[in-house]
């Protein structure tokens, strides 16, 4: 018999662990809140097709299991662009310091195309047929041996074993489970922060990238002013242009329009009057997005309780589990920690079953290996 199972959420986590079962001969179902998928990755392409990044950008090489499991999909990188004169500015009403970017040991990459071009793959590997898009679920109720996923619409989907990917908060503010979760776990979610819920970042598309011709890297660093950090943003053939960064948290109180105007106002303040002939202003406030940010009870530390070991286990019998970079024991909140946690959640529900297996018993979980 087969058994089903349904992963929430088609970001990195889900998608990857959609993936890996996938090569165990493993099918999975897909629900999806938003109308896109990827979640906190979101590559937006610009008036002249640059490809500008609203969600997830950077990652290194000591990020070796995305590194991998990049190169498992084909998938190129390339090095951040940080060469020249860098602007530092602290206070509003001195002008800018400018210093030259020492070479890092350190250095950062990006996907060629776009961080999307890893979600697009990834859905390819995994079929978009198994992907439903528009399901927000809202509770979970176990019922003798089936796990019952209830929407918005208060259609009722059932499952065998269930997968969250959601950030652990976002889970506990808005789904309902039956029986509840215990208390002292619900607690953890609640205070587990969700990397980068209410950053707004924006991208500037130009048709030239004035700056390098000027000696300058593209980077910005500011205490003062709209822009708290910048970079350069060119896409990995050198053809289309971008410079690329975030904005304060005081900028969601601006209308779209006057943030344009306040960010290319401030670019000219760096970089001069070429900084006006830009071709394409673009912006996201994550604080806007219900299906990332949450609100928090009391003030949480970045990556306050990432992979706290409640996630580290399966409730109601192993039929229900938490996956999501938050639930990662190393780097909790980065593309790196949602590959982890894909890997080993689906090696603990691997493992789980082949032992049920082994003790001649039916595999509680569901999986049929
Ligand atoms: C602005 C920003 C910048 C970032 N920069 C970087 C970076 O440079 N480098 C880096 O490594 N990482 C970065 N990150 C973090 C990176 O994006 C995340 O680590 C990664 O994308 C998380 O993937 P995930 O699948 O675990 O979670 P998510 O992408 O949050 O996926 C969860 C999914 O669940 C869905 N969902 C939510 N509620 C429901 C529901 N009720 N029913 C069904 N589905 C639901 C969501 O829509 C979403 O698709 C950044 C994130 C942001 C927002």
């Amino acid at each position: 018999m087969n058994k089903k199972i349904i992963i929430l959420g088609a970001g990195l986590t889900g998608l990857s662990i959609a993936y890996l079962l996938k090569k165990n001969g493993i099918r999975t179902q897909i629900l999806e809140a938003r109308n896109r998928i990827g979640g906190r990755i979101e590559t937006i392409k610009g008036n002249q097709d640059t490809p500008i990044e609203m969600g997830a950008t950077w990652l290194g090489e000591k990020h070796k299991t995305l590194v991998n499991f990049l190169n498992e999909l084909g998938i190129e990188k390339f090095k951040q662009y940080n060469h020249g004169i860098a602007f530092f500015e602290t206070m509003s009403f001195a002008p800018p310091q400018e210093f030259l970017i020492p070479e890092s040991t350190e250095p950062s990459f990006r996907i060629k195309g776009g961080s999307s071009q890893l979600i697009e793959k990834l859905v390819s590997e995994v079929v978009l047929e198994n992907i439903t898009l528009n399901q927000v679920i809202i509770k979970i109720e176990k019922q003798d041996d089936h796990v019952h996923l209830i929407n918005r619409k208060n259609e009722s989907i059932s499952a065998d074993l269930v997968i969250s990917t959601l950030p652990p908060k976002l889970f506990a503010k808005t789904i309902s489970c039956t029986p509840s979760l215990p208390q002292g776990v619900l607690n953890i979610f609640n205070t587990t922060q969700t990397w980068m819920e209410n950053s707004i970042k924006f991208g500037v598309e130009y048709s030239t990238p004035f700056w390098k011709k000027n000696g300058q890297a593209g980077s910005v660093f500011s205490q003062s002013s709209i822009i708290p950090e910048m970079y350069d943003h060119t896409n990995f053939e050198e053809n289309k242009f971008a410079l690329k960064g975030f904005l304060n948290g005081s900028a969601s109180q601006y209308s779209k329009q006057e943030r344009e105007e306040k960010v290319i106002a401030t670019l000219v303040k760096f970089f001069g009057k070429e900084a006006e002939n830009h071709i394409g202003y673009f912006d996201n406030n994550w604080e806007n997005e219900r299906f990332t940010f949450s609100p928090s009870d009391t003030f949480l530390f970045g990556h306050q309780n990432n992979g706290h070991h409640v996630y580290q286990n399966g409730y109601w019998e192993n039929q229900l589990w938490f996956a999501g970079t938050e639930t990662s024991m190393n780097y909790g909140g980065y593309m790196e920690g949602a590959i982890q946690s894909a890997q080993n959640t689906v090696h603990r529900i691997l493992q789980l079953s082949q032992v049920k297996s082994s003790q001649g018993l039916t595999p509680k979980s569901g999986l049929d290996l």
